[in-house]
């Protein structure tokens, strides 16, 4: 868990004494998926890495190996094609036993059985790997391993070939190159191991979206939804791509199969994974779509906004209400589903402060979020609320949100420079022309309630509940400001 540290720690710094020009390619062989196996090779150099390398796991108490478990039958040999001893330092990290150091040719096998350890800990198995009837699923940490450096940011030029077995297709968020199967990693190595992949006879479907290249990988049973996919993430990338004010990436893959376990999803670098359970249709829509949009935002709002550090409450309480207001601006949910949802965000809030007594600031709880769930994406979705209101409220509902996250997407996004909360804070006082501090002070680093009944009202929304009973309903004769101000939030 540590090493994924690497992928967002020190964008900006840049070693130039250990950039490698060099490239780095992976051939990854898929002939042997009866056999449960993807053989990998590839050529490292291990200068700097000190003759380490590693691959990023999630260890738990019954795998304290994680991802690492599922590789077999290391060989490592030196440029002379002789076979080197090797050591296992655990945590996914291999150390070669040599006193020279340079390139090493690695191979290895993947077993393709993760779907037999339990992943809970790190969100589930559509975060790690696993098979279905098309074909099979990874993310690049449980393929890869990597030089063992400190920036993995410094090894650009990275390169993927895959080998399949007849009517297979590699489904990658990376550039095809004219060579067939072939594609060199936009970016970096991060870009290699924090993405998702799906190889397989599955259904592929690419769209264009302006700049956008959208390439969905879908599991048969899911091919039917194609046009629901659709129709769903076109104006979500729209409206989102406007309330930052650009775009992040060009290409994007999107990796939707069923799930009998649940619906749930998740972001990487440029692609995401979700899997789906039950029907896909329009009411299930409320509940895949929210997923789906919420993973789209992501795109933007952690993935290439990159907090410096832990800010768990603006990473996913923001994207949470931007989910939420977007799809009620592009229609996707009606009214009365907006509430509903905002219904369910006060009602877990109350609960966790009332009945739980948990008494953690919003920016805290960011600390534990498997455990404040409820603060990290409701508290932090009724901040959202808040400063929208209060940035409102200051400008005469000339300035939004909107604004803020378009100018911190300018300043931190589309620079790479990872964004503190202090940044956050200097843009809303810009954007509100007004101290905010105070606000921040009071319900991001601090503990009071959030004043959830009188935001609402600023907004024409009347709130009323009784402890963690809530129902939101329209302000009966609201006035223009009333009006206005949530024409400016929800477009309605
Ligand atoms: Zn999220």
């Amino acid at each position: 868990m540590k090493k994924k540290f690497f992928l967002f720690a020190g964008i900006l710094i840049s070693f130039s004494s250990i950039a490698q020009n060099k490239s780095t390619n992976y051939n990854l062989d898929f002939t042997k998926k009866d056999q449960n196996l993807v053989h990998i090779k590839t050529d490292l150099d291990l200068t700097v890495a000190k003759n380490r390398f590693f691959m990023i796991t999630h260890p738990s108490q019954n795998n304290p190996d994680g991802e690492a478990k599922f590789l077999k039958n290391l060989v490592v040999k030196n440029q002379k094609g002789k076979p080197q001893i090797i050591n296992y330092l655990g945590e996914g990290t291999w150390e070669i036993q040599s006193t020279t150091t340079g390139n090493y040719a690695i191979e290895y096998d993947i077993i393709t059985e993760h779907d037999l350890e339990n992943w809970d800990h790190c969100g589930g198995y559509d975060e790690v790997a696993y098979k279905t009837q098309e074909g099979l699923f990874f993310t690049g940490y449980s393929l890869f391993v990597v030089p063992d450096i400190p920036v993995l940011g410094d090894i650009k030029n990275v390169s993927v070939h895959f080998t399949l077995p007849k009517n297979w297709k590699a489904s990658t968020p990376w550039n095809k190159t004219t060579k067939q199967n072939d594609f060199i990693v936009n970016n970096d190595l991060r870009f290699l191991l924090n993405n998702c992949i799906f190889v397989g006879n599955h259904y592929e479907k690419e769209i264009k979206l302006g700049d956008f290249e959208l390439l969905f990988a879908l599991g048969n049973s899911m091919k039917a939804n194609e046009n629901d996919f659709i129709e769903l993430m076109k104006p979500i990338i729209e409206s989102t791509t406007q309330v930052f004010g650009g775009a992040p990436k060009k290409k994007y893959l999107i990796v939707v199969n069923e799930s009998k376990v649940m619906t749930d999803g998740s972001a990487f670098r440029t692609s995401f994974s979700q899997i789906i359970k039950g029907k896909v249709n329009k009411n299930s829509r409320t509940n895949w779509g929210h997923i789906m949009a919420h993973e789209t935002i992501h795109l933007w709002n952690g993935h290439t906004l990159i907090p410096k550090e832990q800010e768990e409450w603006f990473k996913e309480g923001f994207t949470d209400y931007l989910t939420n207001i977007l799809l009620a601006r592009t229609k996707i949910i009606d009214e009365a589903t907006f509430y509903k949802r905002f219904e369910n965000v006060i009602t877990k809030y109350n609960i966790t402060r009332d009945l739980l007594q948990n008494k953690l600031s919003i920016q805290e709880s960011g600390n534990n979020k498997d455990q404040n769930r409820y603060l990290v994406y409701g508290g932090g979705e009724l901040v959202a609320l808040g400063l929208d209101i209060e940035i409102r409220k200051a400008t005469g509902n000339q300035k939004g949100l909107d604004d803020l996250l378009k100018s911190l997407f300018t300043e931190f996004g589309k620079t790479n420079i990872p964004y503190e909360l202090t940044n956050i804070i200097t843009i809303a006082n810009q954007v509100s022309g007004k101290n905010m501090k105070p606000f921040f002070d009071d319900y991001v680093t601090g503990t009071k309630r959030i004043p959830v009944t009188e935001y609402l009202a600023e907004m024409g929304l009347q709130l009323d509940g009784f402890l963690e009973d809530v129902y939101i309903s329209a302000t009966e004769n609201p006035t223009q400001q009333q009006l206005q101000i949530k024409k400016g939030i929800l477009g309605l």
